[in-house]
């Protein structure tokens, strides 16, 4: 078993660049933690810190009640798996996967097993004898989790370990490292800048950004209630739209967001957030989904603009609108016939909207 928990980590390389800042993150017994950011913001620093492959500068790492800042990386019963794979091209499949235990010392009947055990899970028994020059990216990536499986470690580090591969396989890989994790039972961290894999995946969420961890949560919680524009703008295909406009009083004691003809009425949890801030300029977030081509919307839910762009995706179509100055997109159905020009008028689901402080561009309803 193993928890891993960060206390006020801080990691600055020795060219004095500052790469984790004050990383404060629990990751459970057994649990599946994904971290999330943009290239650069210190994911696989964060990563290599719990592997032992970098030194922590700053604050404690710990695993279960174990202090392990000065530990070697062959003491701490971790297995990492590779964007590049790092396989021996002179080594069979086998004996790539057989290495790390031969080195230390399993016997030769258990890493038999293991091995076979493992090429059975992973569906790769018929290419023990290959070499990975002759193996597709797909089967390369296998051999690798093979690897670390073999091991089986306390935790499973992974570092981009799909990014190599294309689309298709890249989803079906993302269930069987799922399947893989219910499986073995031991703690997973993966580290990827893909949204969907880490939504996919994810028992929870880190999103990083300049060494910094944006929100920590479910899938679910960061998506739906993103702490930041950020945050918000990281997950979401298309991105989330912004418009720059100020809250107003509406009827009785409602809260309404205007700019110029646009009004949309805001709902009770998000009108109950904005008590006494009549007249405030905020960012509202409107996600590209979270609109209804078809619904007849009360006046209140409706934005009018101008067709840009209809993009097909094959199950829907993106759709830009020119609104004013902004251009917006939106996924909308893909039987709606509209092409540039046209003019168009959305209902807005009102109850999913996201308002944002224009200065420190934190919501300012989660
Ligand atoms: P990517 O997805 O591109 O790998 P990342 O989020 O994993 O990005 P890191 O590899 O953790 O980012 O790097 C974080 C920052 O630290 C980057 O700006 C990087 O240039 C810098 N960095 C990484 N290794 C070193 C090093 N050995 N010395 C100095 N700076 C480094």
């Amino acid at each position: 078993m193993a928890r891993i928990e960060f206390t006020n980590v801080n990691k600055i390389y020795a060219n004095g660049f500052h790469a984790v800042k004050d990383l404060n993150l629990e990751i459970r017994d057994k649990e599946f933690v994904v971290l999330l950011g943009p290239s650069g913001c210190g994911k696989s620093t964060t990563l290599n810190m719990i592997a032992g492959l970098e030194e922590v500068s700053d604050g404690v790492l710990m695993f279960d009640d174990q202090v392990v800042n000065h530990m070697p990386p062959h003491r701490r019963d971790v297995a990492m798996v590779f964007q590049s794979y790092a396989l021996y091209p002179h080594k069979s499949v086998y004996d790539n996967i057989a290495f790390g235990l031969q080195m230390r010392k399993v016997s030769r009947d258990e890493i038999d097993k293991r091995v076979r055990d493992a090429a059975n899970r992973l569906e790769i028994a018929h290419l023990l004898e290959s070499r990975p020059s002759n193996l597709s990216g797909g089967q390369r990536q296998r051999v690798a989790l093979g690897r670390a499986i073999v091991r089986n470690p306390a935790v499973f580090l992974m570092d981009e370990p799909l990014s190599n591969l294309d689309a298709a396989l890249r989803i079906s890989m993302r269930a069987e490292i799922k399947e893989l994790h219910r499986a073995m039972q031991t703690t997973f961290v993966f580290v990827t800048h893909d949204q969907a894999e880490a939504l996919t995946l994810a028992d929870r969420i880190v999103v990083m950004r300049d060494g910094v961890v944006q929100q920590i949560g479910t899938p679910d919680e960061i998506y739906e209630k993103p702490v930041n524009t950020f945050v918000a703008s990281f997950l979401g295909s298309p991105p989330i739209n912004y418009l720059d406009g100020e809250i107003a009083p509406g009827a009785g004691n409602t809260t309404v967001f205007r700019r110029g003809d646009l009004t949309l009425r805001l709902p009770d949890h998000i009108t109950a957030k904005l008590s006494g801030q009549t007249g405030r300029t905020v960012r509202l977030g409107i996600r590209a989904e979270d609109v209804d081509e078809k619904r007849r919307a009360d006046e209140g839910e409706v934005l009018r603009g101008t067709v840009n762009s209809v993009l097909p995706v094959g199950s829907d179509q993106f759709l830009g609108m020119q609104f004013g100055k902004d251009e917006l997109f939106f996924r909308v159905g893909k039987d709606l016939a509209h092409k540039t020009g046209d003019a168009v008028e959305l209902a807005v689901d009102v109850n999913r909207l996201h308002v944002f402080d224009m200065d420190s561009t934190k919501s300012l309803i989660w």
